[in-house]
């Protein structure tokens, strides 16, 4: 079997910053990525428009073409998709990674659903779109119930309760609106989250203002069943007709498969996990972590523009322990 100097696990943005580091360092490395190549963004809502600019999403210097101020969905899926026709990765598409087990020291075994393999390192670039966090109310396992939102159609012309007031809620709801759905939001704070993209809060303020969306705020589903949920409002318990649930509640990384391989969280409930800022390599030696998946449940902190740069961190570091 090949003695790889690098796995990566995970083609998202940041998995492949890490490969064309590696390439360009002449490092023997595999990525391998459980879906699609950036299968996030493959998963995110088909008319789904970026916060960042396309530049910010740019990797390996290879320029991001867009008209439109911010980047959308399918243009992102295009540049990744060119970014593979250029640096031609060594790729492992649709295979999961299992467990990382360490043998000795810059020994790992990495064992997949279809393979073992043995690599010096091990970098960690599984971000954090995999695992919904979850309501814990009674009929949250009924099928009308979703933690991921696609499009608008199926809602269109049903009752449709939106769960949670942040950039996927809050697109969710005015796109369901627009296509024919009645809209009812459950915001468990008293305000549209600050950090909803600036050109869509004032829309949808006022179309909560306006009353056509209707919104409760300071409120929490209590239970849900086929035909009603139930809303625990500060004047009371409010029940309503429901045909779906989009619970558009955040996710969050893989905790325990970083744990499983050694790596030690935050003892509060942000669950940061141990690694060094300037080489990104956790307390288990020859471990790095990349991209998003290194804030824990703070999934805010890290995004494509501001962890790009973990790529050369971490390969700078690698060059050096050669
Ligand atoms: P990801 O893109 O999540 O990649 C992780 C990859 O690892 C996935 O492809 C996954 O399939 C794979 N994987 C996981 N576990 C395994 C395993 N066991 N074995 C093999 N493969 C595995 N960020 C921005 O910078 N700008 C934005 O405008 C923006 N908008 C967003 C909108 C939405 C709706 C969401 C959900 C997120 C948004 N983000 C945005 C955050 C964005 O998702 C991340 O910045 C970006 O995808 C992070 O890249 P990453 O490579 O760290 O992780």
């Amino acid at each position: 079997t090949t003695n790889y100097d690098l796995i990566i696990i995970g083609g998202g943005p940041i998995g492949l910053a890490c490969a064309i580091e590696a390439q360009q360092k002449k490092l023997n490395y595999l990525i391998i990525e459980k879906g699609a190549l950036v299968n996030s963004i493959f998963n995110y809502p088909l008319y789904m428009t970026f916060f960042s600019t396309a530049e910010r999403l740019e990797i390996g210097g290879i320029p991001f073409n867009c008209l439109a101020p911010k980047p959308g969905r399918q243009e992102a899926l295009e540049y990744y998709r060119n970014i593979h026709r250029y640096f031609d990765f060594n790729i492992h598409l649709f295979e999961k990674v299992l467990e990382v087990k360490k043998q000795k020291v810059a020994h790992f075994e990495v064992i997949t659903d279809k393979n073992t393999y043995i690599s010096k390192n091990i970098i960690i670039a599984t971000g954090f779109y995999d695992i919904p966090i979850m309501m814990d109310v009674p009929g949250e396992n009924l099928e009308k119930v979703r933690h991921y939102y696609k499009e608008a159609h199926e809602y269109a012309f049903r009752k449709v309760l939106i769960v949670g007031a942040n950039n996927s809620s809050v697109d969710a709801a005015l796109e369901c609106w627009r296509k024919g759905a009645e809209v009812t939001m459950v915001i468990r704070k008293d305000e549209i989250n600050k950090r909803v993209k600036y050109w869509v809060k004032p829309d949808v303020e006022n179309r909560i203002a306006e009353g056509s969306i209707k919104a409760y705020f300071n409120s929490n589903i209590e239970a849900i069943t086929n035909e009603k949920v139930l809303i625990k409002t500060p004047d009371g318990n409010v029940e309503i007709e429901n045909d779906f649930v989009l619970a558009l509640t955040g996710y969050q990384p893989n905790l325990n498969f970083l744990k499983q391989i050694g790596i030690s969280l935050s003892d509060d409930h942000l669950k940061i996990p141990t690694y060094n800022p300037e080489t990104m390599e956790t307390n288990v030696a020859g471990v790095f972590l990349a991209g998003v998946v290194c804030g824990g449940m703070e999934t805010h902190k890290w995004f494509i523009e501001n962890s790009r740069m973990h790529a050369k961190l971490i390969i700078d570091c690698i060059e050096q322990k050669n």
